[in-house]
């Protein structure tokens, strides 16, 4: 704590003492100032300007304070001043005392609640921002909440103290008018319990609710007039269609056929969508080949002198489609349909915010009436605009599965995880690849370290891996294929066989309906924390909603999605994204939960990094796998997670323990007293926690255990 809050709290503490030492209370009593009133009323006659200034500051100066006696000031204005001027002093002084005590407040604590709470308080600031005002007005309208708590407490948000002064100001009127009106008949009242009666009370938690059930109005007349243009059918053929199955589509379809709801899944090209049919699992059973390969690369490393591959190229490509013809029947329609689910195969097309159109391969179409939707349409990859790009025949992540023969010289745009992915399995394979990106590292969400230990890999295993290179324009030369990029203010020429682009992924929102519907769209489909498009009875979930591009968070959308979808208005859920996990499936692997140490720098949020090196660990070591490390990032002090990257062999494994320990607040410390079985890389959780464990070591009871021991030793 700096000087300035030291002395600040001193003086608080000091007035505080103060008030009790001298029982500045028995001064704000009922009795007391029913005492007084003849008193005050002489004051008053003989200095009318004076009094207004005393009662003033005295309310401020308990307000601010949060001293007891607010609720007989206010009386006490009624009785000095009228209900008039009563009213508009109190209001101001109270509303100032409140702004007093909201800023002490956030200058006291404020920073040390952000050190603690961090993340958490994030999301009450964002939730802060976007409707503070709303329930700080609510709250200000029931005097029965205690004021000084609402001022305290507001303090350590994110809120603007003109917001506070305003909503404050405007929502204590009522309460104020009341008490001021009382204290107009102070020689009447017996008792302070007597001005709430259960009737008042009653009155104003009225009140209180009256802008929520407001507010509720306000957003049922504006769904309303969104779906004024159209007419609602009688009844629905169905209770929800989803559009798109890929990973998300079909999670949703699953939840609703299970929750026993008629829905229908609308899928124009393949079941699976990308993760199946050109993600996830291509890429992946390319990268197991891949691996394989770079393992006879170093088999002296095992200890076995020579061992060459022979393969076709082909082969390994028609191995990656068999492990998709595999995997087929988990996202089968024989699957779903026996699950309850209505497989539709067609192009959908939302038509009203009840009805889907579909159109089969054949030309007809089929009309479908519903109580909801879920768009679940995913995304493709991004082409950019870079001149000559058409005349390449360039590659994407949708056709390179189609290849079966090995480019000599492959250029990929992109330093992502796909680009990265395919840059080292396409090398390994025995393409000479050039992997060019804009920025100056690889990864570029993840901590530099980790790009540094990745592009040191690459480049070991022959990759030419160009950073800081802008690609400019492709050209076609005596045949030759050729990327220009800048460079250091440079053009570079890179001569390739193919090229394959890989800078991103555009969600599909295009041809369905949401132009026609008025549905607002940016990078990706406009949604509320609930899933709910502009029209609250469309859902969007998955890559065309973002804010995330993987599997999992597809499915994980896909659960909201289903189940506000069928149950809203009666129960909905926002989407939880507290805890999300991701890996890319380079060599080595690199995994992630939570923050990073460049994120949380960017973010202003405290924190202590342990780390832990995975060349010491004996499992890696004999694996001949020995690299990599565990980076651990705390709440300063404790043992709370806050994010946590691996970098290593089978990194998005390990990372589920750190996954489960967030989701469900478990410390480094517990992670310490949990057995993890010898030999394996899953110790290295262990020992991260055990390295932060020894930092926290403390030092002083370890001298006095110190001597303790010595005295025991005689
Ligand atoms: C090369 C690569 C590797 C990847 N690796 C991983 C990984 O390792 N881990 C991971 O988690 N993620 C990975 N991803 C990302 C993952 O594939 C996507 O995040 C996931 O597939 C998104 O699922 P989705 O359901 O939102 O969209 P999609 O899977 O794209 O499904 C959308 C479906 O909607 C259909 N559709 C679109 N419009 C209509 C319409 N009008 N009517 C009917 N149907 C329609 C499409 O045909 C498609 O089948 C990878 C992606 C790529 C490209």
């Amino acid at each position: 704590m700096n000087y300035k809050k030291l002395a600040l709290l001193a003086v608080l503490l000091a007035v505080v003492w103060a008030y009790l030492a001298f029982d500045l209370g028995q001064y704000l009593s009922l009795q007391a100032l029913k005492a007084q009133q003849a008193a005050i009323a002489d004051y008053q006659a003989s200095h009318p300007v004076r009094i207004v200034g005393v009662y003033f500051i005295i309310y401020v100066v308990a307000t601010a304070l949060s001293l007891p006696g607010a609720a007989l000031l206010t009386l006490a204005g009624g009785a000095i001043f009228g209900l008039l001027w009563g009213t508009v002093i109190v209001s101001f002084a109270s509303t100032l005392g409140a702004t007093l005590a909201f800023l002490m407040s956030r200058f006291l604590l404020r920073d040390w609640v952000s050190q603690r709470f961090g993340q958490r308080l994030d999301a009450i600031d964002e939730g802060v921002k976007r409707e503070g005002a709303f329930y700080l007005f609510t709250l200000r309208l029931v005097p029965v909440f205690p004021f000084f708590l609402i001022n305290l407490l507001f303090g350590l948000t994110a809120m603007n103290a003109r917001t506070f002064f305003w909503v404050s100001q405007i929502g204590m009127l009522a309460g104020t008018l009341v008490y001021v009106n009382v204290g107009t008949q102070l020689a009447r009242l017996d008792s302070l319990s007597g001005i709430l009666s259960p009737a008042l009370l009653g009155s104003f938690a009225l009140l209180g609710v009256f802008p929520l059930i407001a507010r509720k109005l306000v957003e049922v007349v504006r769904a309303n007039k969104r779906y004024a243009r159209w007419k609602k059918p009688a009844r629905f053929d169905r209770n929800l269609v989803v559009i798109g199955g890929g990973s998300a589509g079909l999670v949703t379809a699953y939840i609703a056929a299970a929750v026993k709801a008629k829905v229908s899944l609308v899928e124009k090209h393949k079941l699976g969508g990308d993760c199946l049919n050109t993600g996830c699992v291509p890429s992946k059973a390319l990268i197991r080949s891949a691996k394989f390969l770079s393992h006879i690369a170093r088999s002296q490393a095992f200890g076995i002198g020579s061992v060459q591959a022979q393969f076709e190229f082909a082969d390994v490509m028609e191995r990656v489609q068999s492990v998709i013809k595999t995997i087929e029947p988990h996202d089968s329609a024989e699957r779903y349909t026996a699950l309850g689910v209505d497989v539709i195969q067609g192009a959908a097309r939302i038509v009203s915010p009840w009805e889907v159109e579909i159109t089969h391969e054949n030309g007809s179409t089929q009309s479908l009436t519903t109580r909801s939707i879920v768009i679940a349409t995913g995304a493709r990859p991004f082409v950019p605009p870079i001149p000559g790009i058409d005349d390449v025949a360039y590659l994407t992540s949708d056709n390179v599965w189609s290849l079966r023969e090995l480019p000599k010289r492959l250029v990929v745009l992109g330093g992502g995880p796909i680009g990265s992915e395919l840059t080292q399995a396409f090398a390994r394979l025995g393409a000479r690849v050039t992997q060019v990106e804009m920025a100056d590292r690889i990864l570029m969400r993840e901590d530099p370290e980790v790009s540094e230990l990745v592009m040191a890999r690459f480049r070991a295993e022959g990759i030419d891996v160009r950073v800081s290179h802008r690609a400019k324009q492709f050209l076609i030369e005596n045949g030759e294929k050729m990327l220009i990029a800048e460079h250091a203010g440079q053009d570079v020429c890179i001569s390739f066989d193919a090229v394959l682009v890989a800078v991103g992924r555009s969600a599909n929102l295009k041809g369905f309906g949401l132009e026609d519907l008025g549905i607002p769209v940016g990078r990706t489909v406009e949604t509320n924390e609930f899933l709910q498009t502009h029209y609250p009875n469309i859902y969007a979930a998955g890559d065309v909603a973002g804010p995330f591009q993987f599997t999992h968070t597809a499915a994980h959308q896909a659960w909201y999605a289903a189940v506000n979808a069928l149950f809203d208005p009666l129960k909905k859920f926002k989407a939880d994204y507290s805890v999300i996990p991701w890996a890319t499936f380079v060599e080595p692997e690199v995994a992630r939960v939570g923050l990073n140490e460049q994120e949380a720098k960017e973010k202003d949020i405290p924190c202590e990094v342990t780390t832990y090196g995975i060349d010491d660990l004996d499992r890696a070591i004999a694996d001949g796998e020995a690299h990599g490390f565990i980076k651990v990032l705390t709440v300063p002090g404790k043992d709370r997670i806050l994010g946590v990257t691996i970098v290593g062999e089978h990194a998005g494994d390990l990372i589920a323990e750190y996954v489960l320990a967030m989701k469900h607040g478990i410390g480094l410390n517990k992670m310490l007293g949990t057995i993890h079985i010898y030999p394996t890389l899953a110790e290295a959780n262990k020992y991260v926690a055990g390295n932060w464990k020894r930092a926290h070591a403390p030092q002083k009871l370890l001298a006095w255990v110190e001597r303790f021991h010595a005295w025991r030793r005689g």
